[in-house]
């Protein structure tokens, strides 16, 4: 029997973007729900402008690690059909030591700077 889930850099970072974007939507539900019928006069509520100030940093947050997990599915596509780890722009094998510090990385390091 195959390992159906093998531990490679790629797949580790998703399953730990798929956590973080978990904690930060409990979080975010958190402090809705906190804030709910708390007074919605924001101007005039120093507690209401805190809430509406940290909801709105998780909520950044949250963006953002929507974000690498987006990215990091688009790695597995390319795992799937064969092309990952090979740079989008030059063709070269992107080194393995890049790709385990940036699992969803496009291109190689020389490209990236050319960027
Ligand atoms: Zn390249």
């Amino acid at each position: 029997m195959s390992d159906p889930s093998p531990a490679t850099p790629l797949h580790v970072a998703r399953t730990r973007a798929v956590v973080r974007v978990s904690e930060l939507g409990q979080v975010f539900d958190a402090i809705v729900e906190s804030s709910a019928g708390v007074n919605m006069d924001d101007e005039h509520d120093p507690e209401g402008s805190t809430v509406g100030f940290e909801r709105a940093q998780i909520s950044a947050l949250l963006d953002h690690a929507r974000t690498q997990l987006a990215e990091l599915d688009a790695a597995l596509d390319r795992m799937r059909s064969g092309s990952y780890g090979i740079c989008e722009d030059c063709g070269d094998q992107i080194p393995p030591a890049r790709l385990e510090a940036h699992p969803a990385a496009r291109v190689c390091i020389a490209c990236a700077l050319r960027r």
